[in-house]
């Protein structure tokens, strides 16, 4: 390997991200880049349904049980393994000096002999990469190939230096490696952890950054990490650019090495966010991947289960449902920090975590660390819902969800409005808004903020949670839908800024909502958890208009005047002519008591705005509830939320379910039958693990829409419920269920 990159290699690269960026500026929303699958359908990406993954470490090759491994297969009935193989660590005997060999390998090849065992087993292999990160050894000898601070340092994790990926390692050596494993051991694919290197907040100026960015940009590195800096948005747009560049040239090494079905796969993560900090542009990545490997291993602490399935649903909105996404799944223990990586995770966290992420489209793939376990209670947590999958899988792909409620979200508003604080200006507004929607049993998917023309057909309701920055053809596609009759429910700064995060001087929007900013706001994104006791910031509240507890976009609040708050007002001014059906009532005091009474109880500042544009209805929340609901978790947020989605739909959700619970519902569509999940999540744990008993609910009714050509001939459950029968009401399929413990899944079959 050449210590030093050829000039001409490193120009040809700059030349083609400066178009790459040239271009996105062009396409604002960013996303480059699309792939048919236009491959056999029997290739392994296409059919690889259930994954194990050992994660090998570096005293593996001394102790690896190849007995226990296959024996753990075949009881999880894996159709693939990911198995390591190179990058930090080679776990075979690479030919290169500088890539790093395990430790106790010695004269083994211990990802040939897994492979070999695998395909004796008739399963797929991936093998796992980790590419951005190696030893202080190769450091030492090739100090031009890492990523730099301004001070000069290197970047480091714990006792790896992080390559810079416009250097030599990204484009040569990693190359090198993938093209030697490629031509050895022909696996089926690569799956690679961290591929993309740095991410958005650390600035790497090392030479061959200070030299891209000029010729890509034709300006210096930006001095920090400033969103309001032209040139840090320049070098946001050429990291992005850099990435799903580096992908493709993954790709093409590994199909040329390996096979035209031999796919180089970077893992992502579960939440747009996370993967734009990453650099990893999610429609771009996710568009690119035959099958999405997907790397979001648990919920994080505060988070319910449904985490998983909004995951599931964010990925199939961009795709379709037609490609697998098969999880890492931890059956460590984590999220507490540290991860306790070699004991055992409760059989139930997994299960109710799984089972969300089945519901809504993904695959099981298991996840050990180290291929011996002392806390053997880890191999056999999987087992029983991997046999389930196995048995049932013919029911949990190729379907069309039935949701009617389309939540947006776009990488747009996470850079250009988000600008490094996503995590509350834009994960927060969606994240209220799917768990109202999951907590009241409405049927919802996520829509990317460019595919409304395209689902429209299949939605009777868009939710646009705070979606601030939104394109100008973005907003046009909104305006048709609804001048189509179909429903809006936007909140707090939705269509606001450009697709550069610059203000617009009112929203994008105002024809729809009724309302017109007026450059003002009140409260804070914070909350009230932020502002200190007896100040009453933050105690602000909602008052329902005179009359308005006859709107039923107000159902559920008639013993009431007034709604707590303690959010941000985005303060408008309302049409003639809109119905004002909440009012903003300003902070007051909430301690001492002699002194909690509300300074200001009647303001005509308008929180909620009820208008109907053209055929469709138009709910404009100016208050974040969404936000609130996400952080506060105040039921009356999620209700009201609830509401104005039922209210702007005009017609009933198609699935309703009765009875007590915390239950995450969806309804499919296969070719000849329905196909409803209820995922039980009533557990104390529900929003802090760790679950370690299941609690069972029911009786519950489950009431279907009935789609004009489905012709019932009984339904029954996959699960515990066996047959169970189906009585028709008008267009409405109706069943009960006695009990459901973790999961049902209920098919509804047609005669004929
Ligand atoms: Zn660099």
């Amino acid at each position: 390997m050449p210590e030093k990159l050829s000039r001409r290699g490193f120009l040809g690269v700059a030349a083609a991200a400066a178009a790459d960026v040239s271009a996105r500026s062009r396409s604002a929303s960013g996303v480059t880049g699309s792939e048919s699958l236009d491959d056999s359908a029997s290739a392994w990406f296409r059919r690889t349904r259930r994954w194990v993954q050992t994660n090998l470490n570096e005293q593996d090759p001394a102790t690896y049980d190849a007995a226990l491994w296959k024996g753990y297969w075949r009881s999880t009935r894996a159709q693939g393994v990911i198995v390591n193989a190179g990058g930090i660590v080679a776990f075979y005997p690479s030919r290169f000096p500088w890539h790093h060999r395990a430790l106790s390998l010695g004269g083994r090849d211990l990802f040939g002999e897994i492979l070999a065992a695998a395909r004796g087993a008739g399963l797929a292999v991936l093998a796992r990469m980790d590419s951005t990160r190696t030893y202080e050894e190769v450091f030492r000898d090739h100090p031009g190939w890492f990523a730099r601070d301004a001070a000069g340092r290197p970047f480091k994790t714990g006792d790896l230096y992080t390559v810079c990926v416009n250097g030599p390692w990204v484009r040569e050596c990693v190359p090198a490696i993938l093209r030697e494993i490629a031509e050895r051991y022909r696996p089926d694919g690569f799956a690679d952890n961290s591929w993309s290197g740095l991410g958005q907040k650390q600035v790497c100026r090392c030479d061959h950054c200070r030299t891209g960015f000029r010729h890509a940009a034709g300006m210096d590195l930006p001095a920090r990490v400033d969103w309001d800096d032209p040139a840090y948005r320049a070098w946001v747009r050429w990291g992005y650019a850099r990435r799903t560049e580096i992908w493709d040239a993954y790709d093409a090494v590994a199909r040329e090495a390996g096979g035209p079905d031999c796919r180089w796969l970077g893992m992502g993560q579960g939440e747009p966010s996370r993967m734009c900090e990453d650099f990893r542009h999610p429609s771009a990545i996710w568009s690119r991947s035959p099958i999405v490997m997907l790397d979001w291993q648990a919920r994080r602490a505060g988070e319910g289960f449904e985490a998983n399935a909004a995951a599931g649903k964010t990925i199939h909105g961009v795709l379709g449902w037609d490609r697998l996404v098969p999880e890492s799944t931890a059956l460590y223990l984590g999220p507490t920090r540290p991860m306790f990586r070699k004991s055992a995770k409760p059989e139930a966290e997994v299960r109710l975590w799984a089972a969300c992420g089945m519901a809504a489209g993904i695959e099981p793939w298991w996840h050990h660390l180290g291929a011996s376990q002392e806390d053997r209670r880890q191999l056999r947590t999987a087992e029983r819902l991997s046999r389930w999958h196995a048995e049932n899988e013919a029911y949990l792909v190729d379907r069309r969800p039935i949701a009617p409620v389309g939540v947006l979200w776009s990488e747009v508003n996470i850079d250009a409005y988000g600008r490094g604080e996503a995590a509350t200006r834009t994960d927060q507004p969606f994240a209220g808004a799917a768990e109202a929607l999951v907590l009241h049993r409405i049927p919802w998917r996520a829509v990317h903020a460019d595919h409304v023309e395209r689902d429209a057909p299949d939605l009777d309701v868009l939710l646009l949670p705070n979606l601030a920055a939104m394109t100008d053809a973005q907003c046009a596609s909104v305006r048709m839908f609804v001048e189509a009759g179909g429903g809006l429910l936007a909140t707090g700064e939705t269509s606001l800024y450009d697709e550069e995060g610059r203000r617009r001087g009112d929203f994008g929007l105002a024809g729809l909502f009724g309302a017109h900013a007026t450059g003002d706001h009140r409260g804070s994104v914070a909350g009230p958890a932020a502002s200190p006791w007896g100040s009453g910031e933050g105690h602000s509240y909602l008052r329902l208009r005179d009359g308005a507890i006859r709107l039923p976009a107000l159902d559920g609040f008639g013993e009431t005047d007034i709604l707590p708050f303690g959010g941000r007002i985005e303060t408008v001014r309302a049409e003639a002519g809109a119905e004002v059906a909440l009012t903003f009532v300003p902070d007051s005091p909430q301690s001492p008591p002699e002194n909690v009474w509300m300074r200001e109880p009647r303001t005509t500042i308008p929180a909620l705005v009820l208008t109907a544009a053209g055929r469709g209805r138009v709910a404009y929340s100016s208050v974040d509830i969404d936000r609130c609901f996400a952080r506060d978790r105040i039921p009356d947020h999620g209700r009201l939320l609830a509401n104005l989605v039922r209210w702007a739909s005009r017609r009933p959700m198609p699935l309703e379910v009765e009875g007590p619970g915390l239950l995450d519902c969806h309804l499919y569509r296969q070719k000849d039958r329905l196909v409803c999940h209820l995922v039980n999540l009533t557990n104390p744990a529900a929003f802090r693990p760790y679950a370690t008993d299941l609690h069972p609910v029911g009786p519950l009714t489950v009431r279907v829409a009935r789609p004009p050509d489905l012709r019932p001939a009984g339904a029954r459950g996959l699960v515990a419920a066996g047959s169970i029968p189906v009585a028709a009401e008008g267009d409405w399929l109706v069943m009960t269920l006695d009990r459901v413990l973790d999961h049902e899944v209920v098919v509804i079959e047609s005669q004929g």
